[in-house]
């Protein structure tokens, strides 16, 4: 009998958590795991700490607490410019993480190709693996990340795929897809009967003058789309792993199934506490899209000032870093140098590619201005240090 270890699955760490692990070890600024460090709204946090007090404890409905799903249906069709029925349309999980996972259980057999536009965030080809799925990659070419439209359909074409995943705004490139993009994989979608599973988390950080359009709202397109994002990016609470899938009421019906075998719900307390953020007013929504705005041109500045070369985000909050010129041969090696020896931690860009990509990392700005600024005066010091690692 083989030792338990070779009777496993074999599978790959996260690279992002991994980073974090490393910049909590030896004290870099972490801009590699995208999170912030300020606080989510004061108003969101008082509504914690009344539901810390008065409940609920138990479970919620396996599919989301009742006035969350009502809360969340009315901020999203505002959004989305379609109706959404919060009974019919709406599964809240944990985090998008899992929303991501339950779309694809939902939409895929084992054996069944994926279209994943590379670069992608790591998670995405996970999913596909542990649903038994195959990935396909289409790439999105530097410096605008564009994909090449015959070769998406080349990819439709030779592999019928049954579902395309749609990461809009990108991660890790900012990439904001265009309304004619859009149209172009929902044409696609329609003529292969293939459905999109879209993660739309960073959909309310993109900066002027592009915007976010739903692909689901699109003619046509509603019927094929699981729409998943989360609150995590949008309030500020990555740690309370609220996610939301969106789908048709046939669709709808599996992803609840899936849901509740995976993790039975989301926290109960955590819903009840996130209803006050789901009716903030748009003027949330604007604030928002300019704090992120002027933290962009705060770390950009820096990244000018010390000389470095990168992709210009129109939306989400990464930022692609050309360090091809400190002559690395490995971006692995050259982040964990970054993160020991500048004090930055960023996260190698070849964990997002498929093709052989090593001159890239992944920095990210979601941190309050003193931190953009003491992480740009340690990267003022790249050159040099980097010039003298022998
Ligand atoms: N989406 C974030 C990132 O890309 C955080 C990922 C995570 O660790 N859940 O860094």
């Amino acid at each position: 009998m083989p030792p338990t270890s070779q009777r496993t699955r074999h599978f790959t760490e996260s690279v992002i958590r991994r980073m974090t692990r490393i910049a909590n070890g030896c004290g870099a600024i972490n801009l590699s795991q995208g999170f912030p460090d300020f606080d989510p709204p004061p108003a969101l946090l008082a509504a914690a700490e009344r539901a810390g007090r008065q409940g609920p404890h138990q479970y919620a409905v396996t599919w989301g607490a009742a006035n969350f799903r009502q809360a969340f249906a009315r901020k999203q069709a505002r959004f989305m410019g379609i109706p959404i029925d919060p009974d019919a349309n709406v599964v809240v999980t944990c985090g998008s993480t899992e929303a991501m996972m339950a779309a694809m259980l939902t939409a895929c057999n084992p054996g069944d190709r994926v279209v994943i536009f590379s670069p992608f965030y790591e998670n995405y080809t996970a999913d596909t693996i542990l649903t038994g799925a195959v990935p396909v990659y289409v790439p999105l070419r530097p410096p605008a990340f564009d994909f090449d439209p015959a070769e998406l359909r080349r990819a439709f074409e030779q592999h019928r795929p049954k579902a395309l995943i749609l990461c809009n705004p990108a991660n890790p490139t900012g990439k904001v897809f265009t309304r004619a993009e859009l149209e172009l994989i929902a044409a696609l979608a329609q003529e292969f009967d293939a459905f999109v599973i879209t993660d739309e988390v960073y959909e309310h950080i993109v900066y002027a003058p592009h915007a976010h359009t739903y692909i689901a709202a699109l003619p046509g397109m509603f019927e094929r789309t699981i729409s998943c994002s989360s609150l995590s990016k949008t309030y500020s609470i990555t740690g309370w792993r609220l996610g939301t899938v969106v789908a048709a009421p046939a669709v709808l019906d599996v992803v609840r199934k899936v849901h509740d075998f995976l993790t039975v719900g989301a926290a109960a307390p955590l819903q009840e506490a996130a209803v006050t953020a789901l009716e903030f007013p748009d003027a949330y929504y604007e604030e928002l899209r300019s704090a992120y705005t002027a933290k962009r041109e705060l770390f950009l500045g820096w990244l000018d000032r010390a000389g470095l070369r990168y992709s210009r985000p129109q939306g989400a909050y990464y930022v692609m870093v050309d360090v091809g010129e400190f002559a690395v041969t490995d971006d692995v090696t050259f982040c964990d140098w970054l993160a020991r020896e500048i004090g930055v931690a960023a996260v190698p860009g070849s964990s997002f590619f498929r093709e052989p990509v090593r001159n890239l990392v992944r920095l990210h700005f979601a941190k309050k201005a003193d931190t953009l600024n003491a992480a740009g005066e340690r990267l003022l010091c790249l050159r040099e240090k980097a010039a003298h690692r022998g």
